[in-house]
C-alpha cells in the first residue's frame, strides 16, 4: 500500500535527500554516546549536539555536514522527556518511537525549513491543508525573549490562514533537549483528526486525542547553561522531528497509532498468544487498567525492549537499565494479570516486532542494493578488462583499485576478494600511498612523526563508517606500529 509505514519513512528520507540536497545518515543507537546526563537518545538531534554547541572538531566528518536527514530511534522514558506514564492511556505517546528529522547546520533557516515541511506534508503526502494547524513561540518576558513574529509571517506567506497560526508560550514552543544544552524557539504542526470544516484551534496543545502534534521545527539559537541562563550559539541551525507513528496514523486515515501497520501485527500476535477478547481500540476512561490498555502497553513496551536490548541496554539495576527493567515489569504485569497470558508471551512477540521494524531493514537493504548493482557491474567489467591487459606475474594496479574504491564505492575487502578469486593480488603498497595522499588532502588524517605507517584497511573502514579521524582518534585505528 502507498502509505505503509516503511514507504512513508522512505518518502521522507527521499524528499530531503533528493529534492533538497540533504545527506542521509543512519539512526544512532538509542544508547547515548558521550552524554552522561541522558538515559536514552530522546530526539534525532542528540547525535548532532556537538555541531550545535560548536564543539565538533572542524576537520571531522561531522563538521562537513550542512544538511542532514535521518530517521532516529528514540526512547522517552525517564529523564526530561518522560512519556512512560502516558503510554497505553493515550494512543500517540510511546516509550519507543521513530523520529524523522531534517537538519540545517548553519545553512538554511526558518523560511526554508517551514516551506520544505509544508511542501512535504501537503504536496508529497497530500494531507489536506485545512486539517493542519501551526504554532509559533509567543515570547517569554522572564527570559527577555520576543515572540517569533518572523515565523508567524512565514506561515502566513505560505498560505496558512491566520486562524490556523497560533502563538504558544515557552512550555510548548521552546524546545530543550535536557536541563542544559542546545535549545531554541520552535514551530509545531498539528493535525486535526476530525475535520469537517470545524475550527479546532482551541484544541491545539490541549492534550486532545483529536488534534495531535505531528512535527516540531526547532530553531536552535541558544544553549542553556547550568545556571539556567541562555547564551547564543555561534551559528543558527534548524532541527526538526516528526513522529513516524503519528504521521503514519494520519496517512492511513486512522485515529490511533495502534491501528496502523506499525502496531496491528503486534496486537494480533498478543491476541494469538493469550486468547481472550481482541483489541477494541481506545474506549475512553473505562480503558484504564483494562484489557485494551494492556494491549497498548504490551505492544509499546515490547518494541522498546527489542530496540534497547538490540542496542545493548539490558534490564538492570541503575540508570537506563533500571528504566528498562521497570518497562519490562510493567509489561509482565499487564500480560499476566490483565491479559491472563501464559508465561513467555512477551518473548514470543519478538519475531513479530522484528518483522515490523525490519520491514525498514528490507527497505534499506533494497535501496542500497539498487544503488550498488550498476556500480558492481561496471566495476566487474573494469576488473576484467584490466586483468586481460596485465602481464601474468603483475599485481593489480593500485590506480584502478583506487578508482573502484573512490568512484564506484567498492569496499576494499570486496576488491581484495574479487581479485583473490582471479588469483591476483592488489599492489597494496602503491594503494596505501594513494590512500595516504588522499587522507592528507582531505585532512582526515593527522600524522604524528615520520614513522607512522598507514593501515589502509582500517582507514577505509573509518571512512565507510563515517567515523571522523581526528587528533583524538585512537592511534591504533589507523596506524601500525
Ligand atoms: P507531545 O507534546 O505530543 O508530547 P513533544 O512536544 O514532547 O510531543 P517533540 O519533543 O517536539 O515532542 O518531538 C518531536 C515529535 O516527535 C513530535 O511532534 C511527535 O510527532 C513525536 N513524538 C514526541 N514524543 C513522542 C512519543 N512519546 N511517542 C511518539 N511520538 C512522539
Ligand atoms: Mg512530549
Ligand atoms: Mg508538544
Ligand atoms: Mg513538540
Amino acid at each position: 500500500p502507498r502509505q505503509a509505514g516503511a514507504i512513508v519513512r522512505a518518502a521522507f528520507l527521499r524528499f530531503f535527500q533528493e529534492r533538497h540536497g540533504h545527506r542521509r545518515l543512519p539512526s544512532a543507537s538509542v544508547r547515548p554516546r558521550g552524554d552522561p546526563h541522558l538515559l536514552f537518545v530522546n530526539a534525532g538531534m542528540n547525535q548532532f549536539k556537538p555541531i550545535f554547541l560548536g564543539t565538533v572538531h572542524p576537520r571531522s566528518e561531522l563538521a562537513q555536514y550542512k544538511r542532514v536527514v535521518n530517521s532516529q530511534k528514540c526512547v522517552r522514558a525517564g529523564g526530561k522527556h518522560n512519556d512512560l506514564e502516558d503510554v497505553g492511556r493515550d494512543t500517540y505517546h510511546h516509550t519507543f518511537f521513530e523520529m524523522l528529522g531534517n537538519w540545517s547546520f548553519g545553512d538554511y533557516f526558518k523560511e526554508e525549513a517551514c516551506s520544505m515541511a509544508w511542501e512535504l506534508l501537503t504536496e508529497v503526502y497530500e494531507i489536506p491543508k485545512d486539517r493542519l494547524y501551526v504554532t509559533y513561540f509567543g515570547g517569554d518576558s522572564s527570559l527577555g525573549l520576543n515572540a517569533d513574529e518572523e515565523c508567524r509571517d512565514i506561515w502566513l506567506c505560505l498560505g496558512v490562514p491566520a486562524s490556523h497560526v497560533l502563538p504558544f508560550p515557552l512550555k510548548d514552543n521552546f524546545w530543550e533537549m535536557g536541563d542544559t544544552g542546545p535549545c531554541g524557539p520552535c514551530t509545531e504542526i498539528h493535525y486535526d483528526h476530525v475535520g469537517g470544516g470545524r475550527n479546532a484551534a482551541a484544541l491545539v496543545n490541549q492534550g486532545s486525542p483529536d488534534v495531535v502534534e505531528i512535527w516540531n521545527l526547532v530553531f536552535m539559537q541558544y544553549s542553556r547553561e547550568v545556571e539556567g541562563n541562555l547564551i547564543p550559539l555561534p551559528q543558527h541551525h534548524v532541527d526538526t522531528g516528526m513522529g513516524l507513528e503519528r504521521l503514519v496514523t494520519v496517512l492511513q486515515n486512522k485515529h490511533s497509532n495502534y491501528d496502523t501497520d506499525l502496531f496491528a501485527p503486534i496486537l494480533d500476535a498478543i491476541h494469538k498468544g493469550c486468547g481472550g477478547p481482541r483489541y477494541q481500540g481506545l474506549v475512553g476512561e473505562a480503558d484504564i487498567g483494562a484489557v485494551n490498555m494492556a494491549y497498548r502497553v504490551v505492544a509499546d513496551h515490547v518494541r522498546t525492549l527489542c530496540v534497547c536490548i538490540t542496542d545493548g541496554i539490558y534490564p538492570g539495576l541503575s540508570g537506563a537499565e533500571l528504566v528498562l527493567r521497570r518497562i519490562l515489569r510493567r509489561a509482565v504485569r499487564f500480560c499476566s494479570e490483565v491479559l491472563h497470558a501464559p508465561p513467555g508471551l512477551l518473548a514470543s512477540l519478538v519475531p513479530t516486532v522484528v518483522d515490523v521494524l525490519v520491514s525498514k531493514n528490507c527497505y534499506i537493504i533494497n535501496e542500497n542494493e539498487a544503488a550498488f548493482l550498476s556500480s558492481l557491474e561496471r566495476g566487474r567489467r573494469i576488473i576484467e578488462r584490466t586483468v586481460q591487459q596485465m602481464e601474468p606475474s603483475m599485481d593489480f594496479p593500485a590506480e584502478v583499485a583506487w578508482s573502484l574504491y573512490g568512484n564506484l564505492g567498492f569496499p576494499l575487502d570486496l576488491i581484495d576478494l574479487m581479485l583473490e578469486e582471479k588469483g591476483i593480488r592488489l599492489d597494496s603498497a602503491a594503494f596505501d600511498e594513494l590512500a595516504l595522499e588522499d587522507a592528507k588532502v582531505r585532512g582526515t588524517l593527522q600524522l604524528e612523526g615520520e614513522n607512522v605507517h598507514l593501515d589502509v584497511h582500517s582507514l577505509a573502514q573509518l571512512h565507510s563508517n563515517n567515523v571522523p579521524v581526528t587528533d583524538d582518534s585512537p592511534k591504533y585505528a589507523y596506524t601500525l606500529g
